[in-house]
């Protein structure tokens, strides 16, 4: 498969499932947490499909299309191994949705993002909140749940807290 060919696989397997995990999370008040802004794609399409939900972004920069900058108060800078940990007085409420989108590439430093965001990400998701993950989380207080029609396994994670 080319590179173009992957490419488009993998931004239509993440479209199709933010838009089934937004319709479930209709039902989930609370807060929605984007880790990962980079350009701003999945961002502006979360908050197409959850609209007047508070989204908070977090990057450790501002690289984005210049119609995808959050509002001030919803952009939280940073490395989110530091920024995840210590939003709780910004964001308030635990999370109804998390989606993670900060997979490198690289195996090793991936190894080290799972390690250290899978607790992160169970702190800061309430019971019934959703986690939509490009790597692999080690989340024993959530089930992993099936995925839409037509998503490669492996290619994404979806999680549901206990
Ligand atoms: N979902 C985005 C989109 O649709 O445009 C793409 C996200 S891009 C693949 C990953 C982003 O995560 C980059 O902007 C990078 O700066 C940020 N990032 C990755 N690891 C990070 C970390 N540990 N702390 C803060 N930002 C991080």
């Amino acid at each position: 498969m080319s590179r173009l060919d992957s490419f488009i696989r993998r931004l239509t397997a993440q479209k199709i499932l933010l838009e089934h995990v937004t319709d479930l999370v209709k039902e989930v008040a609370g807060p929605v947490l984007e880790l990962g802004l980079g350009n701003g794609r999945t961002y502006d399409h979360l908050r197409e499909n959850l609209p007047g939900r508070d989204i908070y972004v977090f990057d450790r920069e501002l690289s984005c299309h210049p119609s995808c900058i959050p509002q001030g108060d919803f952009m939280i800078f940073g490395e989110i191994r530091e920024t995840l940990e210590f939003c709780e007085p910004r964001v308030g409420e635990k999370a109804a949705f998390i989606h993670a989108d900060i997979g490198s590439g690289d195996p090793t430093t991936d190894l080290a993002t799972q390690s250290w965001l899978s607790p992160l990400v169970d702190a800061r998701c309430k019971p019934g909140g959703y986690v939509l993950s490009g790597l692999e989380l080690a989340l024993d207080n959530f089930d992993e749940l099936e995925k839409p029609d037509g998503i490669r396994p492996g290619r994404y994670h979806l999680y549901r807290k206990k």
